[in-house]
């Protein structure tokens, strides 16, 4: 029975770390535990372990820190790209060892030794897609085209210059400090992949994380087939029942072949522990980003609106309370019908707290078009490099 409640701390502990990692700094956790977690994570424990080095080692201590952070933080590196490599590489590995010797089995014919290399040779494929290709890096060559793609709405993309590469900004593009370039459509600079997201390789990081999702469900399910077989090849409800007497129920049986599972076959558990857990995140930030591409907006847009909201807001704040005081000296000067004085007030007031701040994004074009965006880059189609002609 301990080993069961090693596994189940394993899984809180591991499930609790990852949330607060990923998901700590997310609005319903603020003020709590997990807030404060993501906060050590990410911030906390690095201040502490500069402060610890500064104190030991004195100012050169630090500035070596410092050039570690500067190397891993502000410039491209392939630390998180080697990091991915040794977890799809080590897991596949560990299953290659643990479970492939049960293949064939009850549940799972030889092929699956084959399409799960198959599995993987996809998904290190889209990675490197995804890595080494160009995101829609904006040039002095191909700027005018970029600027005709989708036009300044004037709410969060107003028409100015990117202050390092001298060149107008288009629409939608972001220059990446880490890359030093401008980037089209930019989504985000992504550290897993060592390479911005944008306009050009958006449609390769979505393959990515939907073909991860499938691959750690398959894991997950062949591993749990594997089990499932083993409990049928060792007749293990037979003997239960049989042997021990146990009354042939799912509830009185459960807990027996769970508990002789996480004795004979715990590495197994664990992977699917772990296959299931990361599963469950990457389908999380799929559908988060297909949310973001069939509206047609990038993360570093959902950044831009909420400023733009909430600078609105204060605005029309401010216009509500200046009214509303311009409303109350009239009321004060007027003395002869103060009460129908002060219901005025209190309406025209009320109207301007009412009126609703939108998001109103414009390059939302309805489901299909916003889907077409995606696979089809506007830089990749035909219309492009005419318009690239004509302008040049
Ligand atoms: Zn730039
Ligand atoms: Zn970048």
């Amino acid at each position: 029975m301990a080993v069961q409640w090693i596994v189940v701390c394993h899984l809180l502990l591991t499930l609790l770390v990852v949330i607060s990692f990923l998901c700590g700094h997310w609005p319903i956790f603020q003020g709590t535990f997990i807030e404060r977690i993501n906060y050590f994570i990410t911030f906390g424990f690095y201040d502490y372990f500069k402060r610890i080095v500064g104190a030991v080692f004195g100012s050169r201590g630090t500035d070596a820190v410092l050039f570690v952070e500067y190397f891993c933080c502000d410039r491209p590196n392939p630390i998180l790209q080697i990091i991915y490599l040794a977890i799809i590489g080590g897991t596949y590995y560990v299953i290659v060892k643990s479970s492939f010797s049960y293949i064939p089995g009850y549940y799972l014919s030889e092929v699956h030794r084959y399409t799960s290399l198959l599995a993987v040779a996809v998904g290190i494929l889209l990675f490197l897609l995804t890595s080494f290709s160009d995101p829609g890096t904006v040039n002095a060559e191909n700027v005018s085209h970029y600027i005709s793609a989708y036009p300044y709405d004037n709410m969060i993309f107003v028409e100015k210059e990117c202050s390092t590469c001298k060149i107008l900004k288009p629409a939608r593009s972001k220059h990446c400090s880490i890359c030093r370039r401008c980037v089209a459509r930019f989504d985000h600079h992504c550290g897993w992949m060592n390479n911005c997201i944008g306009e050009r390789n958006t449609r390769y990081f979505m393959a990515f994380l939907f073909w991860h999702f499938l691959l750690c469900i398959y894991g997950t399910v062949a591993i749990g087939l594997v089990l499932a077989g083993q409990v049928k090849e060792l007749k293990v409800i037979y003997i239960l029942t049989v042997y021990y007497g146990m009354e042939n129920s799912f509830r009185s049986l459960t807990p027996h072949v769970v508990q002789w599972l996480m004795v004979s076959y715990n590495t197994q558990i664990l992977l699917m522990v772990f296959l299931a857990i990361v599963s469950l995140l990457l389908a999380g930030f799929f559908a988060y980003h297909a949310n973001l591409c069939l509206t047609n907006t990038t993360t570093n847009e959902t950044f831009k609106w909420e400023e733009y909201l909430s600078w609105q807001r204060k605005v029309h704040e401010a216009k509500a309370s200046t009214a509303a005081l311009k409303a109350s000296i009239s009321g004060l000067s007027n003395e002869r019908k103060p009460r129908e004085s002060k219901w005025k007030t209190f309406f025209r007031r009320s109207r301007l707290e009412d009126v609703k701040i939108v998001k109103d994004n414009i390059y939302d074009k309805g489901f299909l078009h916003n889907l077409c965006d995606i696979i089809f880059p506007l830089s990749t189609r035909p219309s492009f490099s005419q318009a690239k002609s004509k302008s040049g």
